[in-house]
């Protein structure tokens, strides 16, 4: 197309010259009384040398062409919490079949797009490990997989997946180390633990850079914003599209706004998510999943860049309050261009019940509570959000 273009460029600059010259013979030649007709037909002879730079350069165009052929739009999936069942205590909350078919009902919808995350809220780990002592019994839960259920991550779509968050460590080291080398050996990357907090990974010619942060020991801090900034530009510098993950806030109900300070829950600082979240987008991110409030929270567009402040419960078989809003959750599909400015977003809205797989809301549920909850909490955000769930730049 670029040879063709060029090539008509040529011969179009070829014409002008020789009406440039034409015209500049009959002024010049028409008023000294000399024959005009000779002077235009020595012009328009082929061995002009314009046309013999045209045929020499071709094959280095065409081999341009195929060179910077990319997508013009990329799409990234988040989901919130994924803990398949665990096998700690005890196996009463295992699902059946190796956990196969809990992400079924929408697994064609994870498997479209560029890349699909989701937060791995547990361990994949078959038996063994230290189990996390817990500040207070009455809100203490820890989660150990078993590491044959990572297949159906696989099955399910996902590329890259977060290790940042309160449950990664509920195991210790043997649980960190297994949960990596089970992601590794099927090939889904992963980052958030302090031992790899962040990668770069190319995927149909396109540079990623994905980080990982939440507030707990053994995880890339939410709450050190000067080396996540520094992570970030990083990234940024080597990539074209930066995806970060962030696991923060308080849980819960009552908890489905975002403050714009530090949240402390349990005696523990959860971060200032609105904080975080902007500054790593002023240091370079382009698309910013929380979770971690296992409710849904607003979403929001800073600077061209989106940003979802919790995709609440995704896929959490047992020992989770799947009651009211804590069992509804988005899938967020964001499109953006190749350098990871937003376009628009697409929420399908999601439902769990006790020890089921995920479902497709017919109803919209968590449509509606984002379109609230973004109006109240972010009225300054650019935004619209429909009854689909499209999500787009505001006209007004
Ligand atoms: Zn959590």
């Amino acid at each position: 197309m670029r040879y063709i273009l060029l090539f008509v460029i040529l011969t179009l600059s070829s014409c002008a010259t020789s009406r440039l010259a034409r015209q500049a013979a009959k002024d010049d030649k028409a008023s000294q009384g000399i024959i005009r007709d000779t002077a235009i037909v020595a012009l328009d002879t082929p061995q002009h040398e314009i046309d013999t730079v045209k045929i020499v350069i071709g094959p280095i165009l065409i081999d341009t062409v195929v060179q910077i052929a990319r997508k013009d739009t990329l799409t990234f999936i988040g989901v919130g919490d994924i803990m398949m069942g665990t096998n700690y205590p005890n196996e009463d909350r295992l699902p059946p079949n190796n956990a196969k078919g809990l992400m079924a009902d929408v697994k064609h919808l994870l498997h479209d797009a560029d890349i699909t995350m989701g937060n791995l809220e547990g361990v994949l780990l078959n038996e063994g490990g230290t189990p996390k002592g817990c500040r207070n019994p009455e809100v203490c839960y820890v989660f150990r997989s078993p590491t044959s259920f990572a297949a159906n991550l696989v099955e399910a779509g996902f590329d890259i997946m977060s290790l940042a968050n309160n449950h990664a460590g509920d195991f210790g080291d043997a649980g960190r180390k297994s949960s990596m080398k089970t992601l590794d050996s099927l090939g889904i990357r992963h980052a958030g633990l302090i031992t790899q907090p962040y990668i770069l990974f190319e995927k149909d010619n396109v540079k990623y850079g994905f980080a990982a942060f939440a507030p707990n020991s053994g995880c890339a801090s939410i709450n050190d914003i000067g080396a996540a900034k520094a992570t970030i530009a990083h990234l940024d510098s080597l990539a074209d599209v930066v995806i970060v993950s962030f696991h923060g806030g308080a849980e819960g109900s009552k908890y489905e706004h975002v403050p714009r300070k530090h949240e402390i829950f349990v005696g523990e600082d959860r971060g200032d998510v609105y904080r975080f979240a902007h500054s790593m987008i002023d240091a370079g991110a382009d698309i910013i999943f929380g979770h971690g409030p296992h409710v849904t929270r607003a979403i929001e567009v800073y600077k061209g860049r989106f940003i979802a402040y919790s995709l609440g419960n995704f896929s959490t078989y047992g020992g989770f309050n799947l009651s009211g809003v804590n069992g509804l959750a988005p899938i967020v599909k964001v499109y953006t261009n190749p350098e990871g400015e937003f376009y628009k977003a697409k929420i399908t809205p999601i439902y769990q019940t006790p020890m089921s797989p995920v479902r497709i809301d017919l109803q919209g549920r968590v449509i509606k509570r984002i379109r609230q909850l973004t109006l109240e909490d972010f009225p300054e955000a650019p935004i619209t959000i429909d009854d689909e769930g499209w999500v787009r730049y505001s006209t007004k």
